[in-house]
């Protein structure tokens, strides 16, 4: 079977912009497909409809996990062409059924060519008949429960028949919805919360923050690896690099322990925002999680968020800690999560940070640091790198 079948759902809801949806999305699927597997992409009346080389054909397996992280795509099928004739369908349709196991079935005809002189519930009856006809007897129809469903498809001139099913991931295509700028640790949280930015159609770029030569390259080594896995969504990704032992340092020095953490957050939003604003971020994206830890209460989160005008999504803000961790084993970026590193931000905080941080306090804890100057020379310093897919 060399042709697939994508459908989507919400991208059919967007009037005007659907073109622009529909393009993002053709463009994404070449992405992760080889290109020499793919003859051609295309819209065909709210569809796509990918043609496979015949090389790519062989590859099922890998077109099915590919297609399995293009955002916006609901469900897609493996699907046989036909005449648009009923005998060519049911032909195609007997073939693609007379080897599998089952006891009952049905067909399911969509007609999106209303030329088509016959009607879908005709079509069922008509192929469905054919293949009684030819197959073994003890088969019965069940329209509503089937062991096997036999899916017919008349779009514009083809006739498509097939027998499987696959869920896509859902979401919006990546790209049609702006750019953000992800703060990533390098733990669990931050890449399921890029995941799911990702999800609804934003292209991110990330931002870690190590304490690098204080610390080992760890944490650097883990984003990297974290972000080649999330490319298998979005292709490509930028990594900004950005060294806060020095801002760390003058924290330790200068401030209470009980607010180093939300100081540590107020500065690297700051540095964040810097980078977001000179490279077209709308947003910033972080993996809090309310209540999840001490600087993750409802009074930190919004004396963080303070500190910079930009806007701060926090995809996982009402998710349990199991969600997120089932969530980070099935996106794939569960198990390097959790390789030992030094995070930067676990250094000097105590054993109780201070979970009710007034932005007063903050503010004149702030003073007495050179803030300006650090988060300029911070933005300065920052190392900029590709991650290709
Ligand atoms: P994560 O699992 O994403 O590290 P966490 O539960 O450990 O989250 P915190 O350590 O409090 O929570 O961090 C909260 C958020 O702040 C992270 O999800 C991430 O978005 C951001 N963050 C924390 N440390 C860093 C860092 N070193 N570099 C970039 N972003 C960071
Ligand atoms: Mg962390």
């Amino acid at each position: 079977m060399n042709h697939v079948i994508c459908h989507y759902s919400e991208i059919g809801l967007k009037g005007k912009n659907r073109k622009f949806f529909e393009e993002k999305l053709i463009y994404n699927i070449k992405q992760v497909l080889k290109p020499s597997d793919v003859e051609f992409a295309k819209r065909i009346s709210g569809r796509i409809l990918i043609k496979l080389t015949s090389k790519g054909g062989k590859s099922q397996e890998h077109i099915q996990r590919a297609l399995y992280h293009v955002f916006g795509v609901a469900y897609f099928a493996f699907a046989r062409e036909s005449e648009q004739t009923i005998e060519a369908m049911q032909k195609t349709a007997y073939e693609l059924i007379r080897d599998k196991e089952f006891k009952t079935f049905r067909v399911l005809t969509k007609r999106s060519n209303k030329n088509f002189p016959i009607i879908s519930p005709e079509v069922n009856k008509k192929v469905g008949a054919y293949i009684f006809k030819h197959i073994s007897s003890d088969k019965r129809a069940d329209l509503t429960n089937p062991d096997f469903t036999v899916y017919v498809e008349i779009v514009e001139k083809y006739a498509f028949v097939y027998v499987e099913k696959f869920q896509g991931p859902g979401g919006l295509p990546v790209g049609v919805g702006g750019r953000a700028l992800v703060l990533l640790s390098g733990g669990i949280d931050s890449p399921v919360a890029s995941y799911y930015a990702m999800k609804r159609g934003v292209k991110l770029d990330f931002i870690h923050f190590h304490a690098y030569p204080y610390t080992n390259k760890a944490s650097i080594e883990k984003v990297r690896k974290i972000i080649t896995i999330l490319n298998q969504f979005q292709f490509t990704s930028t990594l900004y690099l950005s060294s806060f032992a020095d801002i760390q340092k003058q924290i330790v020095a200068k401030a209470s322990p009980k607010l180093r953490v939300v100081l540590y957050r107020r500065f690297m939003a700051r540095i964040a925002e810097s980078i977001a604003q000179k490279n077209n971020s709308v947003a910033l994206v972080s993996g809090e999680s309310l209540g999840q830890v001490a600087s993750q209460t409802l009074e930190n989160i919004y004396t963080i968020s303070n500190a910079v005008d930009i806007l701060i999504l926090r995809p996982l803000i009402g998710q349990d800690k199991q969600e997120i961790v089932e969530k980070a084993k099935e996106v794939g970026t569960y198990d390097i999560s959790i390789l030992p590193d030094q995070d930067c931000c676990v250094r000097f905080v105590p054993k109780h940070p201070e979970t009710k941080a007034r932005l007063k306090d903050v503010e004149k804890a702030e003073k007495k640091l050179k803030t300006k100057k650090l988060i300029k020379a911070a933005v300065q310093e920052v190392v900029k790198e590709k991650i290709s897919f």
